[in-house]
C-alpha cells in the first residue's frame, strides 16, 4: 500500500504537466535569424483552447501577436498585462553539452534548452497561472490580458513591441500595469527591475589633413578622433570608479551608473581595395563607435550635450546608429499602488525582493514609455544566470515554484 502511494507521488512529480508544457514550447524552434512564430503562435493558441481562455491573433505589425484575455467583474478597469517575447537567441550547438532545442532533463531535473530561462519559462509560467486564475470560481476584478510578443532578441524593433505600442489594438487592452521578464538570481533573493538604461549607438567620424606618412602632418583625422576617444575613455573610467570604487553603502549596481564601450575603430587608407594597407599615407578619415547604456535617472537632453561637447572639435561630427531620447522609469514609492500590493505579496510569501535597474535591455522600455508601469520580474533564484549563453537551464522545481510565486501576486494585483 505505502509502496502504490509513494510510487503514485514520485510519477506525478516527475510528469507536473507544467513541464511538460514548458518542455514542448522550449522545442519550438523560434530562435533568430529565422524564428518559428507561426509553430509558437498554433502551439499558444491550442493551449487557450484546451485552458478555456479567450485568445487571438493580431498580425497588425506584420507576425503574429497572441493576445489572450480572461475577463475581470469590471472590465472597464485599467488591466494587468503579462508580456511575454516568444523569439530566442541563436545558440551555438558545437558549445552545448545536449541539443539546445531539446528541452533535455537530467536526473537532477534541470531542464537544458535555449530560452529556460530567457524568457519561455515566464512565457508559460504565465499561461498556467492564466489557467488556475480561469478555474477559480470567483473572477477576478480586472482583466487579465496575456500578450506573446515577437522580435524582442532583435531589439523589439522589428515587428515586436516598439510598433505594436503605437497600435490602437494595444491601446484598447487598456493596461494598468504590465509584468514581463527579469533576471535570474544566483542568491536566494528575487530581482524586480523598475527602469532599463537607454542603449545608445554613437558613431564619431573625423576629418583632417592629409600627406606623406614621414612628416609631421597636423590637424590629421586620427589626432582628432584619439581626442574625443580618450575624453570618452576617461568618463568611463569615472563610471567604472563609481561602480566598483564607491563608498560599500552607496551599493551601486551595473543599472545605476553609464556604461561606455568602444566597440567600432577604423582608419587608414586600404590599398587598392584590399586587406593591406598604405602606411605612409595618412588617411583623411577616421571613425569610432561606441555602446552606451544609461540609466533613467540621467537627463537624456544633458547627455546629448555632453556628446556634442566631446565632438566640439572642428572636424568632428557623430551620428546615432541607435538612439532614444525617453527613458522612463517606474516610480517605486507609497503612492505606486501596484507596487504597494507587489511588496505586500511578497512579504507575505517571505520572499525577498531587490529592486533594480535593467542593465540591458527588454520590451518594458516601450511599454513605461508609453507611460504605463511596468515590472520585470522572472521568480528564478538561486539559479545562474545564463540568458544568452551556452547551456542555458532551468530547474523544473524553480519552474514550479515561479507559478505558485506568480499565483501569490498576480491575483492580489488583478482584484487592487
Ligand atoms: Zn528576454
Amino acid at each position: 500500500m505505502w509502496g502504490f502511494i509513494i510510487f503514485t507521488i514520485t510519477v506525478y512529480i516527475h510528469t507536473d504537466p507544467s513541464v511538460t508544457v514548458f518542455r514542448k514550447f522550449l522545442q519550438i524552434r523560434t530562435d533568430h535569424p529565422n524564428p518559428d512564430y507561426e509553430g509558437s503562435t498554433t502551439f499558444l493558441l491550442e493551449k487557450a483552447k484546451e485552458y478555456g481562455i479567450e485568445a487571438e491573433v493580431y498580425r497588425g505589425t506584420g507576425s503574429p501577436i497572441v493576445i489572450m484575455k480572461i475577463e475581470g467583474q469590471d472590465p472597464t478597469l485599467p488591466c494587468v498585462c503579462l508580456n511575454s517575447h516568444v523569439d530566442v537567441v541563436p545558440a551555438v550547438v558545437d558549445c552545448w553539452k545536449v541539443d539546445p532545442f531539446s528541452a533535455f532533463k537530467d536526473e537532477k531535473g534541470d531542464i537544458y534548452s535555449r530560452g529556460t530561462q530567457d524568457m519561455k519559462c515566464v512565457a508559460i509560467q504565465f499561461l498556467e497561472v492564466a489557467r488556475l486564475i480561469k478555474q477559480r470560481a470567483e473572477k477576478p476584478k480586472r482583466n487579465l490580458i496575456l500578450t506573446f510578443v515577437p522580435d524582442e532578441e532583435i531589439g523589439g524593433t522589428g515587428k515586436g513591441m516598439e510598433l505594436f505600442v503605437e497600435h490602437e489594438r494595444f491601446r484598447q487592452l487598456n493596461i494598468g500595469l504590465c509584468i514581463d521578464e527579469g533576471l535570474a538570481s544566483p542568491n536566494d533573493t528575487f530581482t524586480v527591475f523598475y527602469g532599463e538604461r537607454a542603449p545608445w549607438w554613437v558613431h564619431v567620424t573625423a576629418v583632417g589633413n592629409v600627406g606623406h606618412g614621414s612628416r609631421f602632418i597636423e590637424g590629421t583625422a586620427v589626432e582628432k578622433l584619439m581626442r574625443t576617444v580618450n575624453k570618452m575613455l576617461q568618463f568611463r573610467d569615472d563610471q567604472f570608479n563609481i561602480l566598483h570604487k564607491g563608498h560599500s553603502e552607496c551599493g551601486k549596481k551595473l543599472g545605476d551608473v553609464t556604461t561606455l564601450n568602444l566597440t567600432v575603430l577604423k582608419a587608414g587608407l586600404p590599398e587598392n581595395g584590399g586587406n593591406a594597407y598604405n602606411y605612409n599615407v595618412i588617411p583623411a578619415q577616421a571613425e569610432a563607435g561606441f555602446d552606451i547604456r544609461i540609466p533613467p535617472t540621467v537627463n537624456l537632453q544633458e547627455f546629448l550635450e555632453q556628446i556634442k561637447a566631446w565632438t566640439a572639435e572642428e572636424g568632428l561630427s557623430f551620428t546615432f546608429a541607435n538612439y532614444t531620447d525617453r527613458n522612463e522609469m517606474t516610480h517605486l514609492n507609497q503612492d505606486n499602488k501596484w507596487w504597494s500590493c507587489f511588496q505586500d505579496s511578497c512579504k507575505q510569501i517571505g520572499i525577498t525582493i531587490v529592486p533594480e535597474i535593467f542593465p540591458a535591455a527588454t520590451d518594458s522600455r516601450f511599454i513605461r514609455n508609453k507611460g504605463i508601469p511596468a515590472f520585470g520580474f522572472s521568480p528564478i533564484n538561486n539559479t545562474p544566470i545564463l540568458l544568452h549563453d551556452h547551456n542555458e537551464f532551468l530547474n523544473e522545481k524553480t519552474f514550479i515554484k515561479g507559478i505558485d510565486i506568480y499565483m501569490n501576486i498576480i491575483p492580489n494585483l488583478l482584484n487592487l
